[in-house]
């Protein structure tokens, strides 16, 4: 049961498949480790977690998640150092954020020392499946589902929490462009945007869809009232530098992801004495800088990509250009620090690693 002294059944694979990756072409989230982690909630508790060999799943048609939609999952990632140390990056915030995420969608929350725990112990038996190339890394999917076999809006009695991985080369190649979007909404107050809940990510393809045909890699989302306000993009937080400052949007409305990433910039910006701030930003403010040309620097920040560098803006049918991404001096700075931080080529001053 889940205690200090946590009992794990392990049960590894006598079939590896590590010889049949092409470590030189790895595609975002196609390649799958050789294990996955299972641990079923069942009677108002935990069962022993198991690590077995990856496999598909067998499930009842009427497995609650796939028709009402409890379901919540985590990103993460694992890199190793030239000394071949494994490295995970606050694994701790993730365990928090899979816990509120479980109590805003009336799941079981697993304590987050466990959860770590056993981020580790999936990592630890695929480490081999780690990239060494530079920017690659071992995506780590954590994720729970309800499983009653039930046609009735209820919170589910059953449930599955999995992790499995998956070797990762970079996500975006190239710098973003991405649009503001005014019509869709991603997350009305007091609804489920802060939870990284599968419905959020469903709700988001058609408007995305919309803004790929136009041109765009990603949306930048308004508030869901007035369209007023810049909340985040599609898998990440959006952070500018206008006059100088590192802007960022205030996570305090419900809307909005709280990101690992984005919260680390802060951090670390505030950290080497930069200008940051954290409030409201309105679409205007940032379309007026753009006009004005103050916006020197403007990205995506999340796991996937840590930090996404944004070329264009697309605002009511005008397309605003950013500096190229070499002139760009904090963001160049921040990526190349957490980069050479997750792989312990960078001084840990913050103390965000943990080693598997
Ligand atoms: C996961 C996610 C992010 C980024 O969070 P990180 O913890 O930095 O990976 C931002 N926005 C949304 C909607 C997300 O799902």
């Amino acid at each position: 049961m889940l205690d200090e002294t946590l009992s794990i059944k392990i049960n590894k694979t006598q079939n590896s498949k590590i010889k049949n990756v092409d470590w030189e072409n790895l595609p975002f989230g196609k390649v799958f480790s050789d294990h996955m982690l299972v641990m079923n909630y069942a009677d108002g508790q935990w069962g022993i977690p198991e690590i077995r060999p990856f496999e598909s799943l067998s499930l009842h048609p009427a497995t609650s998640a796939i028709h009402y939609g409890q379901s919540i999952f985590e990103g993460m990632k694992a890199n190793r150092t030239d000394e071949g140390d494994v490295l995970l990056f606050r694994p701790d915030m993730n365990a928090k954020r899979f816990a509120e995420s479980s109590e805003r969608m009336c799941m079981p929350v697993i304590p987050e020392a466990i959860f770590t725990d056993l981020v580790k112990k999936i990592v630890d038996i695929d480490r081999d499946w780690i990239p060494n190339k530079e920017g690659y890394s071992l995506y780590i999917r954590p994720f729970m589902f309800a499983t009653d076999d039930f046609i009735g809006i209820k919170p589910s009695d059953t449930y599955t929490f999995m992790i499995f991985t998956c070797p990762v080369g970079v996500y975006y190649s190239d710098p973003v462009n991405v649009k503001i979007e005014e019509h869709y909404t991603r997350a009305a107050y007091g609804g489920v945007g802060r939870a990284k809940t599968a419905g959020n990510y469903a709700a988001s393809l058609y408007p995305a869809k919309k803004g790929n045909e136009e041109g765009f890699h990603q949306l930048i989302w308004t508030d869901g009232i007035e369209h007023k306000y810049i909340e985040e993009s599609g898998t990440m937080n959006v952070m500018f530098i206008v006059d100088g400052k590192l802007i960022t949007p205030a996570e305090d409305s419900d809307t909005i992801l709280k990101g690992i990433t984005k919260r680390s910039v802060v951090e670390l910006a505030e950290h080497w004495g930069l200008a940051v701030e954290e409030r409201k930003i309105t679409v205007e403010e940032i379309v007026e800088a753009l006009k004005e040309g103050r916006v020197t620097d403007a990205f995506g920040a999340g796991t996937a990509a840590t930090i996404a560098p944004i070329a264009k803006i697309g605002f009511r049918g005008e397309l605003y250009e950013l500096p190229s991404v070499g002139s760009r001096e904090v963001s160049n700075k921040i990526s190349r620090y957490l980069n050479d931080l997750k792989v312990g080529k960078a001084e840990d001053v913050l103390n965000w690693c943990q080693s598997v």
